[in-house]
């Protein structure tokens, strides 16, 4: 499986990534993720990102682009990968596009995250990450609560909220997303590959269309 998530932070891509990283075996491959260890590294990359990324703006394409692509060259994404929160501009489409054709390892599919914008707020609100990033686990205080309040269910390290998960810094990433996704729908439209997704109520039910979205394009 060769593919990429596209959809308005709270979407649900991380969540939807695990579950098809266990099902279909392919890597997930967040930049986001990639960006957050970076910072958390004080690499010279991370210190640049983080001021972006603390106002809720997209790091330059040149950032992300060299961090992106030495990840997706790891042996691990050799039997596929599920690219979430990348490509976030029409440059870093293009230049994910030559890649893979250079490559011969082409996508299947774009599929597209829509879901209304309160169920984002509520989610991106409660949600809560284990602090610990050799587990990450990821709860919510209200859809899926940890036993102990604060506390991680798997390693028992504390719970974080993400530092960009503030009111401000959404309201400015869900405009930023529907500034830039327009482009980026109509790129991979075009190339037939986008399969829309109902992203909206619980992960298993989310999980169940995209798996029937998969199955029918892999008949
Ligand atoms: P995410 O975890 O995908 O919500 O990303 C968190 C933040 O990282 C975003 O608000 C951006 O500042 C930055 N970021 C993540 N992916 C990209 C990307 N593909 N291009 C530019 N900035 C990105």
């Amino acid at each position: 499986m060769r593919t990429i998530i596209l959809g308005p932070p709270g979407s649900g891509k991380g969540t939807q990534s695990r579950l098809l990283e266990r099902q279909y075996g392919a890597q997930h491959v967040a930049s986001g993720d990639l960006l957050r260890e970076a910072v958390e590294k004080e690499t010279e990359l991370g210190r640049k990102a983080k001021e972006y990324m603390d106002s809720g703006t997209l790091v330059p394409d040149d950032l992300v682009l060299g961090i992106v692509t030495e990840r997706l060259g790891r042996v691990d994404c050799t039997n596929g990968f599920i690219l979430d929160g990348f490509p976030r501009t029409p440059a870093q489409a293009q230049e994910l596009d030559s890649l893979l054709a250079q490559e011969g390892r082409p996508l299947d599919h774009a599929l597209v995250f829509e879901v209304a914008e309160d169920q984002i707020i509520d989610r991106l609100m409660g949600r809560r990450t284990c602090s610990n990033p050799a587990c990450g686990r990821t709860y919510h205080v209200k859809f899926k609560p940890p036993r102990v309040d604060g506390v991680c269910d798997s390693c028992g390290s504390s719970l974080v909220a993400r530092e960009d998960d503030t009111p401000q810094t959404i309201r400015k990433r869900i405009d930023v997303y529907d500034e830039q996704s327009g482009p980026l729908v109509e790129f991979y439209r075009r190339a037939g590959l986008v399969r829309s997704i109902d992203a909206g109520g619980a992960p298993s039910d989310v999980f169940d269309r995209i798996a029937r979205v998969i199955e029918a394009d892999a008949r």
